[in-house]
């Protein structure tokens, strides 16, 4: 018994040993790949009650040379150890504006707003507002159609901050979107302070929404208080017409899911989504 309990130490040891190094070879070849355009933007549309497509959602994603597709949930926390998240971060702000700019001669896409993830340190950074100030004019984007998705528990500790440089973007005419919410702890005094447009119901809500009674109610008091407050309501991970139909009858503004589209290469986005 002793040493198969001495074993089972070496074996976890070794094992963890295994995941060190393989978080480091990851680190090294994430700030290798920043350098070298292995990342792309693929983008998840965002439809309305009629199930036209408003905007998409930019989601990073890494081809690496060897491992092939890597995902988001994999790299960002990787890269969020190190500066590499704030150079990450910039090149998802450049890349979603000039598509902006792209889309804007196009006569469906001009009106469809692009949405990207903002990372923590991101926001926290110091330059960050003028970044995104900076690259709006030099790629000449709409800043209307530039939607900044922010979690709330990037806002805790530092509330304050957070709030100063939203405003400040804000009054440039970016709108911010608070996601994943319904996860974390918001009163309904700490939600109507924060600089927001959108709240996006998180998907974990949206899921089973046709037999979980639960989550019904869930969904439905987070739709009549984001109204209450003047907020556009998106619904994220809506996979089935059943879902679907209630959040509409429930009064959401916005719909996203696998039912419309995955997220993909800008090459394979279409005009609309199929009914
Ligand atoms: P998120 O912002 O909550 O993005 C939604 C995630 O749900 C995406 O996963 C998307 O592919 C997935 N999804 C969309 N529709 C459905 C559906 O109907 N069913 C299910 N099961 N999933 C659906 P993805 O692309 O793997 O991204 C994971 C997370 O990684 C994102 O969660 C976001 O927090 C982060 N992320 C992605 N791209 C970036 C980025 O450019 N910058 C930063 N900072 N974070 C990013
Ligand atoms: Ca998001
Ligand atoms: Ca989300
Ligand atoms: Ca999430």
């Amino acid at each position: 018994a002793k040493d198969a309990g001495r074993n089972t130490v070496v074996f976890f040891d070794q094992n963890l040993q295994a995941r060190l190094n393989n978080r480091l070879e990851l680190q090294r070849d994430l700030h290798r790949g920043l350098a070298q355009n292995e990342f792309e933007l693929y983008y998840q549309p965002k439809v309305n009650a009629e199930r036209k497509i408003v905007g998409v959602e930019g989601l990073a994603r890494w081809h690496h040379p060897t491992r092939g597709m890597v995902s988001p949930g994999i790299f960002i926390p990787i890269a969020e150890e190190s500066a590499d998240i704030l150079k990450m971060g910039e090149w998802v702000v450049r890349t979603a504006c000039a598509q902006i700019v792209e889309w804007s001669s196009h006569p469906v896409r001009k009106y469809w707003t692009i949405a990207i993830n903002v990372s923590v340190k991101q926001l926290r950074g110091e330059s960050f507002v003028d970044q995104v100030i900076q690259i709006l004019l030099e790629t000449g984007a709409d800043p209307k159609l530039l939607v900044l998705e922010i979690t709330e528990s990037m806002l805790l500790g530092d509330t304050e901050a957070a709030i100063d440089k939203m405003d400040v973007l804000r009054a440039k005419g970016v709108r911010f979107a608070l996601d994943d919410f319904g996860t974390g702890y918001s009163s309904l005094s700490y939600l109507q302070r924060l600089p927001i447009d959108q709240l996006k119901i998180d998907q974990s809500f949206v899921q089973k929404l046709d037999s979980n009674h639960i989550h019904q109610k869930l969904t439905r008091s987070i739709i009549s208080l984001g109204h209450s407050l003047d907020l556009q309501i998106v619904a994220e991970g809506v996979e089935s017409e059943e879902e679907y139909e209630i959040l509409k009858q429930q009064g959401c503004d916005l719909f996203q899911g696998y039912l419309f589209a995955k997220p993909m290469q800008r090459t394979l986005l279409r005009d609309e989504v199929d009914t």
